[in-house]
C-alpha cells in the first residue's frame, strides 16, 4: 500500500514561537542592572547607561536552558518546600535567585505555607546552571566561572545586607530582614543527559567586595566604550554570538573582513594586538610542548582513572568493513556491465612527460587560506 502524500504547508520553526515568548519576559525587557550581567564589563556598561540592544539574539540553547530552569524551580518548590525566584535589589543592581533553602529557626520565623518540608542545617542559596556536554568536564573539573561566582556573592551580600527585595508576592520574605546565608550551592545540569554535578563552598566576603568594585568601575564610567571588552568578540567567544550588543561593541564588518578588524586604526595598534600574539604563542608553545611529553609518556599506558583524570584513546585501529574493489570489478565483468572509470589526472601527467609531451594547463584560482606570519624586527 502506498502512503498518501499530504500537501502540509511548510512548518514554521517553533523558536520562532519560543522567542516571541522569551522577548515578552519581564527579565527580557529589564532594563536594570541584573547580577546575571557580571561578565563582561562592556555588555554591564551598556545596559547601566541604558542603550537599547542592537542585535536580536536567538539561542536556543539558552531557552532550553530557561525550561530546564523553569521546570526544576517549579518542582523544587512543590516538593521541597524551598524557596524559588525570590528577587533581591539595591539601588545598583538586581537579582532573581533560583533557590533559597531556609534553617529552622529562620523558617520559623514563616508562615508554615512557606516553611521548606526539611529545613537546611544553615541557610542556603542555590543557583542552577545548564552545561551543554561540551562543557561538562570543565565543570567538573573547574566548577563555576568567576563571573558565576561574582554573580551569587552578589546575590548573597544583597541577601546578608538587606535581605530579599520588598515587593509584590513576597513582603513576608522582606520582612524576615537580612538572612545570614552559611553556603552556597551551585547545581549544574547536564543539557544532555541531566547528569547533575554539585559545588558547595561558603560566603567569600572577598569575591562579594571584587564583585562591588567591578559594579563600581562600570557605574564610574561616562560612556560604555571607557568599559573594556571582557570578550574577544563574535566568532571567538560565544558571550557575543549571543550579546545584545554586539554590533554596539564592534560595529559592522567592512566585506569579507571579521568584525575585529574594526577596532586597528593604525600602526600603534598593530604593535599591541602582535605584541599579544607573540606573547600568546610562547605560552601556547611551552604547553604544546608539555602535551607533546605527556602524550608520549603515556603510550603505553591503558586507558582508566588515574588520580583525577580519565584517560581514554580514540582513534585506534579497528576493523571496519569497506566495499571490496577487486571484487566489485570481477562482478562487474561478470555481469558484463561498464565499469565506471575516473581520469587519474596525475598518471596522464606522469605519461606526458615521460613520453616527452608538454602537459597542457590552464590558469586557476584557488582559494588559498591567508594565514598570519609574526617574526621579530630586525634592530
Ligand atoms: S560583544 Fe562581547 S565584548 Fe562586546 S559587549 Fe557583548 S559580550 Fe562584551
Amino acid at each position: 500500500m502506498s502512503t498518501p502524500v499530504l500537501d502540509l504547508p511548510e512548518s514554521p520553526s517553533i523558536w520562532v514561537a519560543a522567542d516571541a515568548v522569551d522577548q515578552a519576559r519581564p527579565r527580557s525587557r529589564q532594563r536594570q542592572l541584573g547580577a546575571s550581567d557580571l561578565v563582561c564589563e562592556r555588555r554591564a556598561a551598556y545596559i547601566h547607561h541604558g542603550w537599547e540592544p542592537t542585535d536580536h539574539v536567538v539561542s536556543p540553547a539558552a531557552m532550553l536552558g530557561t525550561y530546564i530552569h523553569e521546570g526544576l524551580t517549579t518542582a523544587a518548590r512543590k516538593e521541597f518546600g524551598w524557596l524559588v525566584e525570590k528577587r533581591v535589589a539595591d539601588a545598583t543592581i538586581r537579582g532573581s535567585i533560583d533557590i533559597v533553602q531556609l534553617d529552622r529557626a529562620t523558617a520559623r520565623r514563616l508562615p508554615r505555607r512557606l516553611r521548606p518540608t526539611v529545613p537546611a542545617d544553615v541557610n542556603t542559596l542555590e543557583d542552577i546552571k545548564t552545561r551543554t556536554i561540551y562543557r561538562w568536564d570543565e565543570v567538573r573539573r573547574y566548577g563555576a566561572t568567576a563571573g558565576e561566582l561574582r554573580q551569587v556573592m552578589t546575590y548573597v551580600r544583597l541577601l546578608r545586607t538587606g535581605g530579599f527585595a520588598d515587593v509584590d508576592g513576597q513582603r513576608v520574605l522582606a520582612r524576615l530582614g537580612p538572612i545570614d546565608i552559611q553556603r552556597i550551592r551551585m547545581r549544574f545540569i547536564s543539557r544532555d543527559s541531566g547528569e547533575e554535578f554539585i559545588q558547595e563552598f561558603p560566603y567569600d566576603p572577598e569575591i562579594a567586595e571584587e564583585a562591588v568594585w567591578w559594579l563600581e568601575r562600570i557605574t564610574e564610567t561616562e560612556h560604555p566604550e571607557q568599559a573594556p571588552r571582557s570578550f574577544y568578540g563574535p566568532g571567538i567567544d560565544a558571550q557575543c554570538d549571543y550579546c545584545p550588543f554586539a554590533t554596539a561593541c564592534w560595529g559592522v564588518p567592512a566585506p569579507g573582513r571579521p568584525v575585529q578588524a574594526n577596532i586597528v586604526h593604525n600602526r600603534e595598534d598593530v604593535a599591541v594586538h602582535l605584541a599579544d600574539y607573540v606573547d600568546a604563542h610562547k605560552d601556547w608553545a611551552e604547553a604544546d610542548r608539555v602535551k607533546k611529553f605527556v602524550r608520549k609518556a603515556v603510550d603505553g599506558t591503558e586507558a582508566g582513572t588515574y588520580g583525577r583524570n580519565v584517560l581514554g584513546w580514540r582513534g585506534e585501529d579497528k576493523e571496519v568493513e569497506e566495499p571490496d574493489v577487486r571484487a566489485m570489478i570481477e562482478l562487474f565483468d561478470d555481469l558484463q556491465a561498464p565499469i565506471p572509470m575516473v581520469p587519474d589526472a596525475e598518471r596522464m601527467v606522469k605519461a606526458l612527460v615521460t613520453a616527452g609531451i608538454a602537459v597542457p594547463t590552464r590558469r586557476v584560482v584557488k582559494k588559498g587560506s591567508r594565514r598570519i606570519e609574526v617574526k621579530a624586527a630586525p634592530r
